[in-house]
């Protein structure tokens, strides 16, 4: 049996009889064969000494569970990485960050507490699934949206803790929660917003509360075990549709973006919108096919000059830019803001465009695989279908500005980085942006994990690489994969890093023994903070 760094076997074989009797023997795992099964299956550090394997795991039931599993944790002074679903692929999985923590497994906490369709919310528990969200809304015929990431098996929790996102007018997922519970290092149970007020009426539907407003600090953090938490829903709309706006010079992307940037901010466009190239995809189409990879969709050093490839585009008809909109509402606004939006971007020389179907809805569930899944909030694994078979992959995901002009320093930045860190065009992995989040647009690079400890080593100072381009650029990553959360920990430095003290001096009040997820988000206890790599 592993043994938590700074435990002693005694103290951790009485923790684990504790555990064992205030959640039920049968929940608490210390053989290798059930502890591996938390180890990251997307980990960069495959064979090598540094993968950080949990030593234990314990899966309460209820909140009162949890309490006394953190009581224990906190008395032995174990480390615990608290986990929703534990599907964190791409930034960690269910392992820890600290190799030797005991996973603290909150999927058997999986009711859904409430769902009301009047005022459009629900409450749920950790290991509450989209799918498991979406089925319960389905069974009762409730008027009901949600919104989900690209993965249908993790938990609203999980995700939006880690600041996940997806696709609809609801897509930034913390920004749509309203309300949580949450168990504090020493066991203390405290509601935040209005459940703060016993017999409370609107914990759901009023965010503040009274008084400071504390939810920020429980995400992407290590300050407590969430064990409810509320969302905010999208009524059923009447109707959706589609449009597509094509450009065809490269500087058009400047007018593309200024007008999208407008009419989403005037909420008209709604849910996330790609920007793409059918000029790049197809030459980077046609590396790939070569073996030559993807080095098309970053501006290189001595790669082709924007006339080139505008006068490529020309002789094979294809649109520098393009980027499609969506529209929630009866059909006759949906239809109305589409004619609206071709209105404004018509000032664009040769602009095109091209029609989605305006669908009338409910949809007929008998539809659902001929429908746009995550536009519609319908969860699905699909995405890993669409991923093609790779040993995983980790997230490379800076926030850059909504403009063009920022797209492309982006090409060029990203493009003089992998140059200059020497790596062939076949690794250059990039893509374009997305409006995930409102007003600002994320660029969500998937690195290759691979079986193989060299490659790895190489792709995570590539990966570091990158983290620093983009600081120098005045971009941070929105999120990361544990391997990194020091890393990008690190450029958030403003005032000689003053946000990180903030950070260590809420640590050091909450959670004085440091048991609480150490290391996430760069946020160490003290008796690990030279820890730091
Ligand atoms: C192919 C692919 C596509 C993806 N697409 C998307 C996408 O579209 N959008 C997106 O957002 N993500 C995406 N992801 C990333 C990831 O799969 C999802 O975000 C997933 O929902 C996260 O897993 P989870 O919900 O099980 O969260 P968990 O793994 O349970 O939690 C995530 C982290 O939050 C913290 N945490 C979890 N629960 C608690 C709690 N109760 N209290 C305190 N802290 C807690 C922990 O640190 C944990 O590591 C994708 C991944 C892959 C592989």
């Amino acid at each position: 049996m592993r043994v938590p760094p700074g435990v002693t076997s005694k103290d951790f074989s009485d923790a684990i009889k504790r555990w064992e009797e205030a959640v039920g023997r049968e929940w608490v795992f210390t053989s290798d064969e059930d502890v591996d099964l938390y180890r990251d299956s997307y980990s960069p550090f495959w064979h090598e000494d540094l993968e950080p394997i949990p030593s234990a795991a314990v899966a309460p039931n209820t909140a009162e569970q949890v309490q006394a599993v953190v009581k224990i944790a906190n008395e032995h002074r174990i480390p615990l990485w608290t986990i929703s679903t534990g599907k964190n692929l791409g930034y960690g999985g269910s392992a820890p960050l600290l190799g030797g923590s005991v996973v603290l497994d909150l999927k058997r906490m999986d009711r859904v507490l409430e769902v009301n369709d009047k005022n459009h919310y629900a409450l749920v528990e950790p290991g509450v699934s989209y799918f498991d969200l979406y089925r319960y809304i389905q069974d009762r015929g409730l008027k009901l949206w949600i919104d989900v990431p690209d993965p249908g098996w993790g938990s609203l929790i999980g995700n939006a803790l880690d600041r996940g996102g997806g696709y609809t007018p609801l897509r930034d997922h913390f920004d749509a929660h309203c309300g949580m519970e949450v168990v504090q290092a020493n066991g203390d149970i405290v509601r935040t917003g209005m459940g703060a007020l016993p017999g409370s009426k609107t914990w759901q539907q009023y965010r503040y509360g009274f008084g400071p407003y504390v939810n920020g600090i429980f995400s992407q953090s290590n300050f407590g075990v969430v064990t409810k938490m509320g969302f905010w829903l999208l009524p059923e709309p009447e109707g959706f549709k589609s449009g597509n706006v094509l450009v065809q010079r490269h500087d058009d992307l400047v007018p593309l973006i200024e007008t999208l940037n407008y009419v989403m901010n005037s909420n008209i466009v709604q849910g996330t919108t790609t920007i793409g190239s059918p000029l790049l995809m197809s030459r980077a189409a046609a590396q790939t096919a070569s073996g030559a990879g993807g080095s098309a969709l970053v501006m290189s050093p001595g790669g082709p000059s924007v006339e080139d490839l505008e006068k490529i585009g020309r002789e094979q008809n294809l649109a520098y830019w393009n980027c499609e909109l969506n529209f929630y509402g009866p059909p006759k606004v949906v239809e109305a803001e589409w004619e609206y939006a071709k209105e404004k971007y018509s000032s664009i020389p040769g602009v095109k465009f091209i029609d989605g179907p305006t669908y009338t809805l409910p949809y007929d569930p008998k539809d659902v695989d001929k429908l746009p899944k995550r536009q519609f909030g319908i969860p699905s694994l699909t995405i890993f279908g669409l991923m093609g078979r790779s040993e995983g992959h980790m997230w490379f995901s800076p926030i850059i500005p909504m403009t063009g002009e920022a797209v492309f320093e982006a090409q060029r930045v990203f493009g003089q980085a992998y140059h200059d860190m020497g790596v062939p065009a076949i690794n250059q992995i990039f893509v374009f942006p997305s409006s995930f989040f409102p007003r600002s647009f994320v660029i969500l690079c998937g690195f290759p994990i691979y079986h193989d400890v060299e490659k790895n080593r190489r792709s995570r100072e590539v990966f570091k690489g990158l983290v620093k381009a983009a600081a120098e650029h005045g971009w941070g990553e929105y999120r990361t994969h544990t391997a990194f959360m020091d890393t990008v920990s690190d450029v958030y430095s403003y005032n000689d890093h003053a946000l990180r003290r903030l950070h260590e001096t809420i640590k050091d009040a909450v959670d004085p023994n440091g048991i609480l997820s150490p290391g996430r988000c760069g946020v160490w206890p003290k008796h690990l903070r030279k820890a730091r790599t």
